[in-house]
């Protein structure tokens, strides 16, 4: 989906609300595209992450939050090693998603919001991701009860999951965190 780029009031639009959220100032992007060219979802979405960062240069406002993109970021970081200017995309999708969380910004279609919620929700839970946990609930969200279900013996017999959440985390430590962002989200802006 195009995004139509629409100054705000102060002329710099989020920029500066990215940087502050995460650290990252995408000012020193020099466009050579290498983020985009090793992106594995840049390919089917309309935005890539050399655009979306062009777009936070020009000026773009809070209509960049709608972007499908920030939903189906997979986080790998590829982005991030290939980068010369080593600038963390996949942190400036951490601090876009967070953005269009509190703003209530256009969900795309899919479920992929879906799955970033209930994963989080496990980490906040457990300390670390539950997978099979979070595998049941986004069946349960779905109403895909059976859908790749006979993978689950091979996948629990190879250890790719486990039955039961990792021990070993500092649940504490993540539950600070968590309550910590919550306050900095009801924060008035
Ligand atoms: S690789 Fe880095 S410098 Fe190049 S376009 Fe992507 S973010 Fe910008
Ligand atoms: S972290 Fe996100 S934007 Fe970067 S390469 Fe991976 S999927 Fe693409």
């Amino acid at each position: 989906m195009p995004i139509k780029i629409t100054r705000a009031a102060t002329g710099r639009g989020i920029i500066d609300q990215v940087k502050a959220l995460s650290g990252i100032d995408v000012n020193a992007c020099l466009q050579c595209k290498k983020c985009t060219n090793g992106c594995p979802v840049a390919g089917f979405t309309a935005s890539s992450p050399s655009e979306i960062i062009k777009k936070l240069q020009l000026g773009a406002g809070e209509e960049i939050l709608d972007s499908e993109i920030i939903w189906i970021c997979a986080s790998c970081a590829t982005c991030f090693s290939r980068c010369p200017m080593e600038i963390n995309m996949a942190e400036v999708m951490d601090a876009l998603r967070v953005m269009a969380e509190v703003k209530g910004a256009a969900r795309p279609r899919g479920n992929a919001p879906l799955m970033n919620k209930i994963l989080l929700g496990t980490i906040r839970k457990f300390g670390r991701t539950y997978d099979l946990g979070a595998m049941a609930l986004y069946k349960v969200g779905t109403a895909s009860y059976t859908k790749d279900l006979d993978k689950l013996p091979l996948l629990l017999k190879k250890k790719k999951i486990a039955l039961l959440p990792t021990q070993g985390a500092d649940r504490k430590m993540v539950k600070r965190i968590f309550d910590n962002l919550d306050k900095t989200r009801k924060k008035p802006t």
